[in-house]
């Protein structure tokens, strides 16, 4: 058992406050990681104003890299020094899902109650999302972590956890897009930004990006986008058809967790052609379509988990991408900030403007 600091939920809606807490030593199949850098992902401030439920007080924080301090018993292939991304991807290798070559869906339940953190007076803390990354250690499963080059500065390495295997994968592996298909991305916000990256790669004819503002849409060109189309737009499928030479889009990527935005998808569609579903609206939110649209035109409805990565797999080659100035990363970082400054942090990503924020550990003094 030791005492490291971490940023703790203890009511909805409230600042995170920097406390002490206790973090066990890894068990069978864990690693405890140092953290060096940790992303802010919307959904860490959706869960800390309770849009998602959970238990509190709570630990959020899961888009993490550091290197491995400690390697509990049965672990392979990991040893301590290694520098590592740490994901929320917690695949038990197993059940259905795992079997087939889905661990995105693993359906194995993680209790986060029952995790390796709690507050100094032994009373429960949850570890959120596996891996309670605002934090200066983290013990995880063995199966989150993924090995990376030292070459790679952490605070770029902490992207590829979730925001950027996650859009870049939802081109990749859920719509399996084909190099010449025609995609439209619906929202340039940070999972915007990497489908389009992932459509460029993936040898796009054109890339339309669809946002509600006109700076959001220049920034996307910078990831590849080939044509920029404003929401405001009374009916922006119809731009987006010009651009399209006539027709809809094969692939159309839905990013943002609007439900207008889910109501208009099909609009965008070819025929044969495939809505990703990659946005979360809040809970209890309806969108409607007309099936007899979908079913007339062979056109398909697809959500897409954390761009149904396999972390082992994709992180590796999105890191040579990154390597290889393939991938934009570095791009993507609109602020470091410390872990006392959190809320500011927190507070700055809300405002929509920023790209991403990440709260680094700076060890050398
Ligand atoms: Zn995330
Ligand atoms: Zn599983």
């Amino acid at each position: 058992m030791q005492t490291i600091k971490a940023a703790v939920c203890h009511a909805f809606g409230e600042p995170l406050r920097i406390e002490d807490i206790h973090l066990r030593a890894p068990e069978q199949g864990e690693v405890e990681v140092t953290i060096d850098a940790v992303a802010i992902c919307h959904s860490d401030i959706s869960y800390a104003e309770g849009s998602w439920g959970g238990s509190l007080p709570a630990v959020y924080g899961h888009e993490a890299a550091g290197r491995v301090s400690t390697v509990g018993t049965g672990v392979q292939g990991l040893s301590e020094g290694d520098s590592v991304v740490v994901t929320l991807i917690r695949s038990c290798g197993s059940c259905a899902p795992c079997a087939g070559g889905s661990p995105v869906s693993c359906e194995t339940p993680y209790n986060g109650d029952m995790g390796p953190i709690t507050l100094p007076d032994g009373s429960k803390l949850h570890q959120a999302m596996a891996t309670g990354g605002f934090a200066e250690k983290v013990v995880v499963d063995r199966r989150q972590v993924v090995r990376i080059s030292d070459k790679i500065a952490k605070d770029v390495a902490s992207l590829v956890a979730c925001g950027v295997i996650t859009g870049v994968g939802a081109v990749v592996n859920s719509a399996h897009l084909r190099a010449g298909q025609d995609v439209v991305v619906i929202g340039a916000g940070g999972v915007g930004l990497n489908a389009i990256q992932g459509a460029r790669i993936a040898g796009a004819r054109r890339i339309v990006a669809v946002d509600m503002s006109a700076e959001k849409l220049d920034v996307a060109k910078e990831f590849g986008a080939t044509h920029g189309v404003l929401a405001t737009h009374k009916a922006p499928w119809l731009v987006t058809r010009k651009a399209l030479g006539g027709r809809g889009a094969d692939a159309v990527i839905v990013t943002v967790g609007a439900i207008p935005a889910y109501d208009q998808a099909p609009n965008y569609l070819a025929t044969q052609g495939k809505v990703i579903m990659v946005g979360m609206p809040h809970v209890g939110g309806e969108a409607t379509y007309q099936p007899v649209n979908l079913a007339a035109a062979g056109q398909g409805m697809i959500g897409s988990k954390m761009g149904d990565v396999v972390i082992q797999r994709d992180i590796p080659w999105m890191l040579d991408l990154y390597e290889q100035g393939r991938l934009k990363l570095d791009e993507l970082i609109s602020g470091r900030w410390s872990l006392e400054q959190i809320n500011e942090a927190i507070a700055d990503t809300k405002t929509g403007t920023a790209r991403r924020n990440v709260i680094v550990f700076d060890r050398k003094a």
